[in-house]
């Protein structure tokens, strides 16, 4: 079992005095938890008023000086990259490749930071006319709330806590409570990177703390990773503090359009490895897969033949594709998914069930598809209403590219769409219509730049997407002008004489 240290407040790791246990499951492996963590909601407050004494003086603080703390966290990453990798692995449930490719993005986006998003918030200067001069700076927001999911548990977070550093705002960061400990090694990380006491701060718990931290007066701004569902509580909460800055970035129900003129071995491919990567668990997992009927049965053939492939095992073990599911209420909704596809008349391709994984307990299920040939507009159905986050993907058939594009629009979020074709015109025609906040080509959903702006319309998103623009989030723009002019030269006034 690993060791709680406690929350990371002004510097140091402190316990609080009466904490309420949890216990961080491995969820392939139930026999052996990860271990005990503390929670309490008023250690909120204090990790508040850290946050605020040192957030001052860090905006002070030159670029360069911002900028090495964000090179050093890098470094004591990298130090220990292979351990955060297995920690990852072992309270996300989510395989060692998967976990190696989460800590390799965070690795990568200190660079990405630097070279693209502080061009962002580069300040600009003009002549607004003769002796007038025009400045846009950017300011921090203060201090910052980041809220961060479990599928991703230290990279999303990162991404938008190290744009928060470099900008000059001090950080508190509440992991999922499903995955503690990865919280915990990123406050080691802050803490041998020698980041000034109170800039990072980290707090344990679950939605108390997080509701404490995000309505908290002295919370400028709040970067919330996670559900559609709590994203709708945060903008509840902070109805009456119209100045706080709120990002939401939230769930999905994605969809890969296959055209007949596409490669169906690829699309059929990135489609599962979409559906089923991270058993289901990510934004951006493909959910929902509209195929043109021509091509229909050569590709439900090869999508299946790749699912059949997959190996669902231990994370940690080799050659894991897929490991379980993160915990009880997950099982809950891949069972009630299959359940209610079946009552609405989804044909099985492959049912759903439990996976069995020698020699461990866990949440291990095996990917289900389900099949309408037909597809009609039932507004409540299992497939056109909420995210599940399980390994479940539908197949619907479709006879013209108009109706593939009302089936994607037709769901209550706008994350990822993939559109697969050999033509650009056909591709282009359907972006112009397709409503989600990324649209790939010839690329399945889960796949995204560290480079690009990631975020979604609707139930996804509030349009401050995280990736690359995470950093607009961070700051606010203050106009600045200065007139050199002496009282003789300025504009006169109608009706005043001085
Ligand atoms: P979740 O919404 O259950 O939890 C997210 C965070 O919010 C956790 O830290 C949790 O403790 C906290 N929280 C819970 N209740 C709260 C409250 N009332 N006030 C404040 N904070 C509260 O999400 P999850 O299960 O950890 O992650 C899965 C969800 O995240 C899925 O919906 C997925 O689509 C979404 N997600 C979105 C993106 C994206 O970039 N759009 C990326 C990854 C995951």
């Amino acid at each position: 079992m690993l060791s709680w240290r406690g929350n990371f407040i002004g510097g140091r790791f402190v316990r609080p005095a009466r904490p309420r246990f949890f216990t961080s499951e491995d969820p392939g492996d139930l026999d052996h938890p990860v271990g005990q963590v503390g929670e309490s909601a008023s250690a909120v407050d204090l990790a508040v008023a850290a946050a605020a004494g040192a957030q001052k003086k860090w905006a002070a603080a030159s670029l360069p000086v911002r900028r090495g703390l964000l090179r050093r966290f890098q470094k004591a990453l990298k130090r220990r990259c292979g351990g955060l990798v297995e920690l990852i692995s072992r309270e996300s449930g989510k395989p060692r490749w998967e976990a190696a490719r989460e800590v390799g993005r965070m690795i990568a986006r200190v660079d990405e930071i630097f070279e693209f998003a502080q061009r962002r918030v580069q300040p600009y200067e003009f002549s607004a006319g003769s002796g007038v001069q025009a400045q846009c700076r950017y300011r921090p927001q203060g201090v910052l709330a980041v809220l961060g999911p479990f599928n991703f548990p230290a990279h999303l977070a990162a991404s938008q806590f190290l744009p928060g550093l470099l900008t000059g705002n001090a950080v508190v960061f509440k992991p999922s409570e499903k995955t503690p400990f990865v919280g915990q090694w990123v406050a080691e990380f802050m803490q041998e990177a020698d980041a000034p006491a109170g800039v990072f701060n980290m707090v344990q718990g679950g939605g108390d703390v997080g509701r404490r931290l995000v309505q908290h007066a002295h919370v400028n701004a709040v970067l919330f990773t996670g559900s559609y569902a709590v994203g709708k509580k945060i903008q509840q909460v902070v109805l009456e503090q119209p100045a706080k800055c709120v990002a939401l970035e939230m769930g999905g129900k994605n969809a890969v359009i296959v055209l007949a003129d596409a490669d169906l071995k690829l699309s059929a491919r990135e489609a599962a490895v979409g559906a089923f990567s991270m058993a289901g668990q990510r934004c951006n997992a493909t959910s929902r897969i509209l195929v043109e009927r021509k091509v229909a049965p050569l590709f439900i053939q090869y999508f299946l033949d790749v699912t059949d492939r997959m190996k669902t095992g231990y994370p940690l073990d080799p050659d894991v594709f897929m490991g379980p599911l993160v915990g009880p209420e997950a099982l809950a909704a891949y069972q009630e998914v299959q359940r209610k596809a079946l009552q609405e008349g989804y044909v099985a391709l492959r049912a759903g069930g439990p996976a069995q994984v020698p020699g461990r307990r866990g949440y291990y299920v095996r990917p289900s598809v389900h099949l309408e040939k037909h597809p009609k507009i039932q507004a409540k159905s299992v497939y056109r209403t909420q995210e599940w986050f399980v390994p479940d993907a539908v197949i619907l058939v479709t006879d013209s590219d108009e109706q593939a594009v009302r089936l994607n629009n037709e769901v209550p979020y706008g994350l990822v769409t993939s559109v697969f074709t050999k033509s650009r015109k056909r591709f282009e025609k359907m972006y112009a219509r397709i409503d989600t906040g990324l649209v790939n080509w010839n690329r399945g959903t889960v796949f995204s730049s560290g480079r690009l702006p990631f975020g979604g319309t609707k139930a996804s998103g509030n349009h401050r997407p995280a990736g690359m623009f995470a950093i607009d989030a961070c700051v606010y723009p203050v106009a600045v002008l200065q007139d050199r002019r002496p009282a003789g030269e300025r504009e006169s006034v109608p009706g005043l004489t001085v």
